[in-house]
């Protein structure tokens, strides 16, 4: 590693982890501390980042995991950045308990206790908007484009090109890339991976994707509901396990073709649909996402087809047999909803969850009384209830761990307060001069 550092001329590394909410952090070191970086001996003072706090355990080592080592391909040719993305542990070398990517680890190591592995794949979708004068981001598009359409209308394709061709040349596969259903919506589709892989890529492409929007003079947001009446951003998680080598969600003989153990999945996704929203769906905004008319899930139940559900099961067997999470939103801290996805699915597989029936109407044109019928619940309206159904889901927490669990609903909690008691554009317009 040190001598292709040498080769490449880097002569920065970037040593990188997320803090609970899922924000990208790094420290920066020069050439003469790579080796030390290397060996996992640079400490940093934890008690400053989200959710780790604890003034008393606050020193914490940063643990380079050398499988993700980049050069980054932009910047100066003779001065190279690298990135590597680290675990965090105690000075003792235990692992911290507040660090997200550990969180993965954890429910990665009890789905092999089993025999599983699971593969992820994740959509991240975005908005592309013009800053103000002040570079501050508006929620102006910079162009009208709809679903695949092509220039000139899609004026962000030149940004988006570039975001291929960086991410590729950091070694992703990039399978398409393409303009969403709003103006200014965009998603770029990297190939699946096992968990771990999948959510260090993800923190990857958010970073990279707004690195080169800058460069457009864009600005790229993961901001799941930025513009009332349009389609919001989804991060549609694929998942499936795999055992011996061979996709365990496969079996060509059952109904559907899917085995006991997708089917049991499914079962588990369901039964702790509502308990994991509050991960997958971090922010008070992501609420305004999850309404009928817009392609995002607003019921707990599952579909063949239908895309109205929170759960598709695409039409691809053989290896690609997998489903889709249709909730999940790209606010979200990919390690921890990786993980609460993986614990409800493991779940759903220990105790041979019932998955129901598949829905194949769609869901938003039901009465209430036959929605009851097929037992179909409503996802958490608000973050606030969210944050009810996680505390009253043991199975999440357990997933999430104690310290993280409780760090993350406090911060929520907090923020859905600040939120709540804000006086609105909206409430001014409505009540203001009626009452
Ligand atoms: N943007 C939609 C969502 O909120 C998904 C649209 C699509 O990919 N078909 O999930
Ligand atoms: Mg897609
Ligand atoms: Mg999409
Ligand atoms: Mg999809």
């Amino acid at each position: 590693m040190l001598a292709l550092a040498h080769a490449e001329h880097v002569r920065f590394l970037r040593l990188q982890f997320t803090d609970i909410l899922g924000v990208n952090k790094n420290v920066e070191v020069p050439a003469s501390q790579f080796a030390k970086a290397l060996a996992g001996d640079i400490m940093f003072d934890g008690s400053a980042i989200e959710g780790f706090v604890r003034t008393e355990e606050s020193d914490m080592l940063l643990q380079p995991d050398l499988a993700t080592f980049r050069v980054l391909p932009w910047g100066d040719p003779d001065a190279r950045v690298a990135r590597v993305i680290c675990d965090i542990t105690m000075p003792d070398g235990t692992p911290f308990a507040g660090d997200p990517r550990a969180v993965l680890k954890r429910q990665i190591a009890r789905a092999a206790a089993s025999g599983y592995t699971m593969m992820a794949g994740m959509e991240a979708e975005f908005f592309l908007f013009r800053p103000a004068p002040d570079g501050r981001p508006t929620t102006q598009t910079h162009d009208v484009g709809g679903y695949f359409d092509l220039a000139p209308v899609d004026l962000g394709e030149d940004a988006r090109r570039a975001m291929v061709d960086l991410l590729q040349r950091m070694g992703f596969e990039i399978e398409a890339a393409h303009h969403e259903v709003a103006h200014g919506q965009h998603e770029i589709d990297f190939r699946y991976a096992d968990a771990l892989t999948t959510a260090d890529n993800l923190a990857t492409f958010r970073w990279v994707v707004k690195h080169v929007a800058r460069q457009f003079g864009l600005v790229a947001s993961f901001m799941p509901k930025p513009i009332f009446g349009q389609n919001g951003s989804g991060m549609h998680t694929h998942q499936s396990l795999f055992r011996d080598g061979q996709n365990a969600f496969l079996d060509e003989a059952a109904e559907w073709r899917l085995s006991r153990t997708a089917l049991h999945y499914i079962g588990g996704l369901l039964r702790h649909g509502r308990g994991l929203c509050a991960v997958t769906n971090p922010l008070v905004n992501s609420y305004k996402r999850l309404v009928p008319g817009y392609e995002a899930p607003v019921n707990v139940a599952w579909s063949m087809r239908n895309r109205s559900p929170m759960i598709r099961v695409p039409d691809r067997r053989g290896a690609g047999t997998r489903v889709e999470l249709r909730l999940p939103d790209p606010a979200a801290n990919p390690y921890l909803a990786l993980a609460v996805m993986l614990a409800a699915g493991m779940d759903g597989v220990e105790t041979q969850a019932d998955w129901r029936e598949p829905v194949n109407q769609n869901i938003w044109e039901m009465s209430y009384r036959e929605r009851r019928r097929l037992r179909i619940d409503d996802l958490p309206q608000d973050l606030n209830e969210a944050c009810d159904e996680l505390e009253k889901d043991d199975v999440i927490q357990a997933a999430l761990g104690e310290h993280v669990a409780t760090h993350y609903l406090a911060a929520k909690r907090q923020e859905w307060r600040d939120y709540v008691t804000q006086v609105s554009q909206w409430e001014l317009d409505q009540y203001l001069a009626k009452y």
